[in-house]
């Protein structure tokens, strides 16, 4: 489990995040909605340390993020970013075992088999061979899960994986981050994709200036916005 209390960041002057509470039970899905600029990928950039948060406390199963070894973090808190950042030169085999022997230390024969057996869930077996340039988006970003899940992370963190997709990519990757939900990985998820959130979140949190303003089930947030800000963003959005 994921508990974060009091969490503030800010970039220079300009405060990011607020005194951010949230909590992400183990073998859950939670959705991070919000407008542009609200704060979601900061909220997620700490959570693995890609930013130092100004306050706060982040415990993952009961340690602390900010006190653990970066190799640890990267090990132990998966994250998958809207645009791939997949090595060009290296095959998607390649790419995926990379993290294995570079960040786990881990013999190429294992590394290769993992690898291989983690682009398979991903329905990627059959274009493990090929680079990045010769793979479509949609693949490019299952890649991108297929190295985040071979690490075997007890959480991931996605930030809107499917924005850059074009539309009849989407579905394939938003269908298999639904299976690894029901599969009971623990997730963090930052999306525009509503309909995902309501069909497979367990938590749905709103976010704007940098605050959560609400969280609850998708039920809650969706059918029964509280605040005038939620009311407002559901009304531009859906
Ligand atoms: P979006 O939906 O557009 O991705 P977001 O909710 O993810 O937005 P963040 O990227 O977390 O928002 O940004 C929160 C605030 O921090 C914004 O005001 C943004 O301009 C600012 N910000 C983000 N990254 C930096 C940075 N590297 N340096 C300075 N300010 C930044
Ligand atoms: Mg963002």
């Amino acid at each position: 489990a994921l508990r974060i209390r009091n969490l503030s960041m800010a970039y220079g002057e300009l405060d990011v995040l607020k005194s951010v509470d949230l909590d992400i039970a183990a073998g859950t899905v939670t959705c991070i909605i919000g407008p542009s600029g609200s704060g979601k990928s900061t909220l997620l950039r700490c959570m693995n340390r890609l930013v130092e948060p100004k306050s706060g406390e982040m415990l993952l199963d009961g340690e602390s993020i900010l006190a653990m070894r970066p190799e640890k973090l990267r090990r132990r808190v998966g994250m998958v970013f809207q645009h791939f950042n997949l090595f060009p030169d290296h095959t998607a085999l390649e790419n995926v075992m990379l993290a294995l022997t570079k960040i786990k230390k881990m013999p190429r024969q294992k590394a290769r088999r993992i690898a291989e057996a983690r682009l398979a869930d991903v329905g990627l077996a059959a274009r493990r061979d090929h680079r990045p340039a010769g793979l479509s988006g949609g693949q490019q970003q299952r890649v991108a899960i297929a190295r985040a899940l071979a690490m075997d992370p007890e959480v991931i963190l996605f930030d809107e994986v499917t924005s850059a997709l074009d539309p009849e990519l989407v579905k394939g990757v938003l269908d298999l981050m639904a299976t690894l939900g029901r599969q009971g990985m623990t997730m963090a998820v930052v999306t525009h994709e509503m309909g995902f959130a309501r069909r497979v979140a367990n938590q749905v949190v709103f976010m704007d200036e940098g605050r959560i303003i609400e969280a609850g089930s998708p039920q809650q947030i969706f059918d029964n916005p509280q605040s005038e800000r939620l009311k407002r963003f559901l009304a531009e959005v859906l």
